[in-house]
């Protein structure tokens, strides 16, 4: 074993000011845990993007190493649910965020954390899937539970070109569902028709800001990675009965909203948290990721970073301009 590892290493200086670089540490600065996995490949979600930020809401002690998903083969274990050499996903929890995460060549980690790599699945692919996969997974789910199938009507999903909206279109796509994609980026219309979206709009499309309480019924259900605004236009422009996931809150945190969609519409808020997805459930959404939910085009929506190259992708996340999912290879 080796006594030292490379890792994206995130430090605050005393004068606040937050700095990231590639470092070598000692493998005995990893938490406690019972499993240690060598990480072959994560992932850059927009929750790594702002840990390598430093930002408050997701970093709660310094020096951290972000990396919400790490996928790999375990090196040594104190659970009896795993052995040296079996292949494993880790997402969620703590990771990445009070925890080191899998910007490093090794995680310590709770065996509840750890999930069997699922036949159909490489390490490469579930670190395409990772978070966003997952969290896409939850959503369908979400609105499959309110009983909403394909003859229903449409599904619309926002902020779709980037990690979590794209992987819901291409799910819901293969489900079934007429897919209406949300982009703020013109150039994404194609990717996202490959994807299988039947219509694409632009983001000004579901920003209403006329204060209505109800606009025109058209969606069945949504999948909204953006909040605000967005999320309210959405949430009034549902069918009856229809369900809207939300997940994100790149355009904002604010809820503009009256009581009418629910009590006039029926409609159903379904809020979606992956990070305390419970772990005994976790195995079995992996299972349809990697099977019946898997997208056909999780080559096509990833490009692939070495650590030293993590800097420009994580600039773009933030900006709003990244485009599927970006997999780390440690
Ligand atoms: P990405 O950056 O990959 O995707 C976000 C997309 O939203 C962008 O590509 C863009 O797509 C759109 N967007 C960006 N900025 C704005 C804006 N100001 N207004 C409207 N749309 C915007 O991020 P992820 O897919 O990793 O995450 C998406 C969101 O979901 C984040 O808020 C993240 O924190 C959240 N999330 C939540 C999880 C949970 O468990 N609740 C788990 C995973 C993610 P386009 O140009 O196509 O519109």
């Amino acid at each position: 074993m080796p006594k030292s590892m490379r890792c994206f290493l995130v430090t605050k200086r005393e004068n606040g000011v937050v700095e990231r670089r590639l470092a070598t540490v000692p493998l005995d600065d990893l938490p406690a845990g019972e499993v240690l996995v060598r990480v072959q490949y994560s992932s850059l979600n927009y929750k790594d993007a702002l840990a390598a930020t430093g930002h408050a809401g997701v970093v709660s002690r310094f020096p951290h190493v972000p990396g919400i998903d790490g996928a790999g083969t375990v090196v040594e274990s104190n659970s009896p649910k795993f052995r040296a050499g079996d292949e494993v996903i880790v997402t969620s929890f703590e990771l990445g965020a009070a925890r080191w995460g899998a910007y490093a060549e090794f995680i310590r980690v709770p065996a509840e954390w750890v999930v069997p790599l699922p036949a159909g699945l490489t390490l490469r692919e579930s670190m395409v899937l990772g978070t966003a996969g997952f969290t896409a997974a939850l959503c369908v789910e979400a609105i499959q539970r309110q009983g909403i199938g394909p003859e229903r009507g449409d599904v619309v999903v926002t902020g779709a070109s980037g990690g979590v909206g794209s992987l819901a279109v291409a799910m819901l796509a293969q489900a079934g569902f007429r897919v209406s994609a949300v982009s703020g980026k013109p150039a994404a219309a194609d990717l996202l028709r490959r994807l299988g979206a039947k219509e694409i709009l632009l983001r000004e499309t579901v920003t209403d800001t006329s204060g209505k309480p109800l606009l025109r019924a058209q969606w069945a259900a949504a999948i909204d990675t953006v909040g605000g605004t967005v999320l309210s236009t959405l949430l009034r422009s549902m069918k009856e009965q229809g369900c809207v996931t939300a997940c994100g809150l790149v355009g904002g945190t604010e809820l503009p909203i009256t009581v009418y969609p629910f009590i006039l519409r029926g409609v159903v808020l379904a809020g979606i948290d992956s990070a305390w997805y419970p772990a005994d459930k976790r195995t079995a959404l992996w299972a349809k990721l990697a099977g019946l939910w898997k997208p056909a085009q999780l080559d096509e929506l990833s490009t692939e970073v070495a650590l030293a190259d993590l800097e420009p992708k994580i600039e773009d996340i933030l900006a709003g301009r990244s485009v599927g999912r970006t997999v780390v290879k440690i």
